[in-house]
């Protein structure tokens, strides 16, 4: 029997509909909608459009949302003014920098840039002082693409406590604060990575396998126990009709999709798995349009908090 679908595209729906109130009793107590500034550094294919994704989901939402643009041959220094120029504008309650920045800025530009970011307004949950407080349990705002992967576990009560969990990936924004939202939720967690040894069989041990690793279709049937659930965090592009063959085999309607537009999704989870999995996000329509709905929650958060900062300060 195939795998359950985790429908994020229906998930992350119900959520902004849920978020709409909120938004609204923040604007008619302060006069102002809560805001967004989205800072997109170049011109990146990819970045371009999960930047406008996020902006139009977050002002369809009633909330004000900006897109910075910032010119890909600038400096580190200019992206650094821009993030202190929306620190101070008290209009803006959430800063979100897209990633990666341009090259040319340098090496640990965008560990600089993250770390100047007002911790109340970062909305990604990147700033030390953000993580520092999600590895106490106390946490604020958090990465928005693994609480959201939590939120879909949670909504299509998927059992965490007392269950195996094995992460597959220990990158800042999606492996590590994964593994501690699970282990806040009382799932015994092993983190993976590229020096796992043995990877598949650790893999299919566990009751829940998050693969955020962002190698195409790598995890494949033998990492899966039958029955357990899987999160595809992973976004791939197949620009090649052979790979897309490979991957989804001869009769697979996704290459009709790549007659027509010449590239084809895929996560890091191998199509196959759906034939093993009890439960499995789809890509695209799985994790992605819940992160978009963590960016629209984690705005709202942070401008409710920093009024409640305000107010506490009389
Ligand atoms: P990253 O490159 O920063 O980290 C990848 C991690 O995977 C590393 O920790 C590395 O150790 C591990 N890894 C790499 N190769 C491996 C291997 N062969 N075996 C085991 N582990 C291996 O990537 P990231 O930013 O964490 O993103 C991971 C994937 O998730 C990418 O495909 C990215 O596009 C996707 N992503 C999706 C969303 C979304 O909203 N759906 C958001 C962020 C990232």
């Amino acid at each position: 029997m195939p795998a359950r679908r985790l429908d994020g595209v229906a998930v992350a729906a119900q959520i902004r509909a849920e978020l709409v109130s909120r938004v609204a009793a923040f604007a008619a107590a302060q006069g102002r909608p809560p805001g967004l500034a989205v800072v997109l550094a170049g011109a990146r294919p990819e970045s371009e459009i999960y930047v406008r994704n996020k902006v139009k989901t977050v002002a369809e939402a009633g909330c004000r949302a900006d897109l910075v643009r910032v010119d890909e041959r600038a400096s580190l220094d200019e992206a650094l003014h821009t993030v202190q120029r929306l620190n101070a504008d008290e209009a803006i309650d959430a800063i979100l920098v897209q990633s990666p920045l341009p090259e040319g800025m340098g090496r640990d530009a965008e560990q600089r840039v993250f770390d100047l970011i007002d911790p109340a307004k970062d909305v990604d949950g990147f700033h030390p002082e953000n993580v520092g407080r999600l590895v106490q349990k106390r946490p604020t705002l958090v990465a928005c693409t693994p609480l959201g992967c939590i939120e879909l576990l949670e909504r299509e009560q998927i059992p965490l406590a007392g269950r195996t969990a094995v992460v597959i990936g220990r990158s800042d924004i999606v492996g590590k604060p994964m593994a501690l939202l699970l282990m806040h939720r009382d799932a015994t967690v092993t983190i993976c990575h590229s020096r796992t040894a043995d990877l598949p069989r650790v893999a299919a041990s566990a009751d829940i396998v998050v693969a955020a690793l962002g190698r195409p279709g790598f995890v494949t049937r033998e990492f899966v126990k039958p029955g357990a659930t899987v999160i595809d965090v992973g976004i791939n592009v197949l620009t090649s009709e052979a790979d897309v063959h490979c991957f989804f085999g001869p009769d697979s309607p996704k290459r009709r999709t790549f007659a027509q537009k010449g590239s084809v999704l895929i996560g890091d989870v191998h199509p196959d798995v759906e034939n093993v999995a009890g439960a499995l996000t789809p890509v695209p329509g799985g994790v992605g349009p819940l992160t978009i709905a963590m960016v629209l929650r984690n705005t709202i958060a942070a401008a409710e908090l920093r009024q409640a900062a305000r107010a506490h300060r009389g």
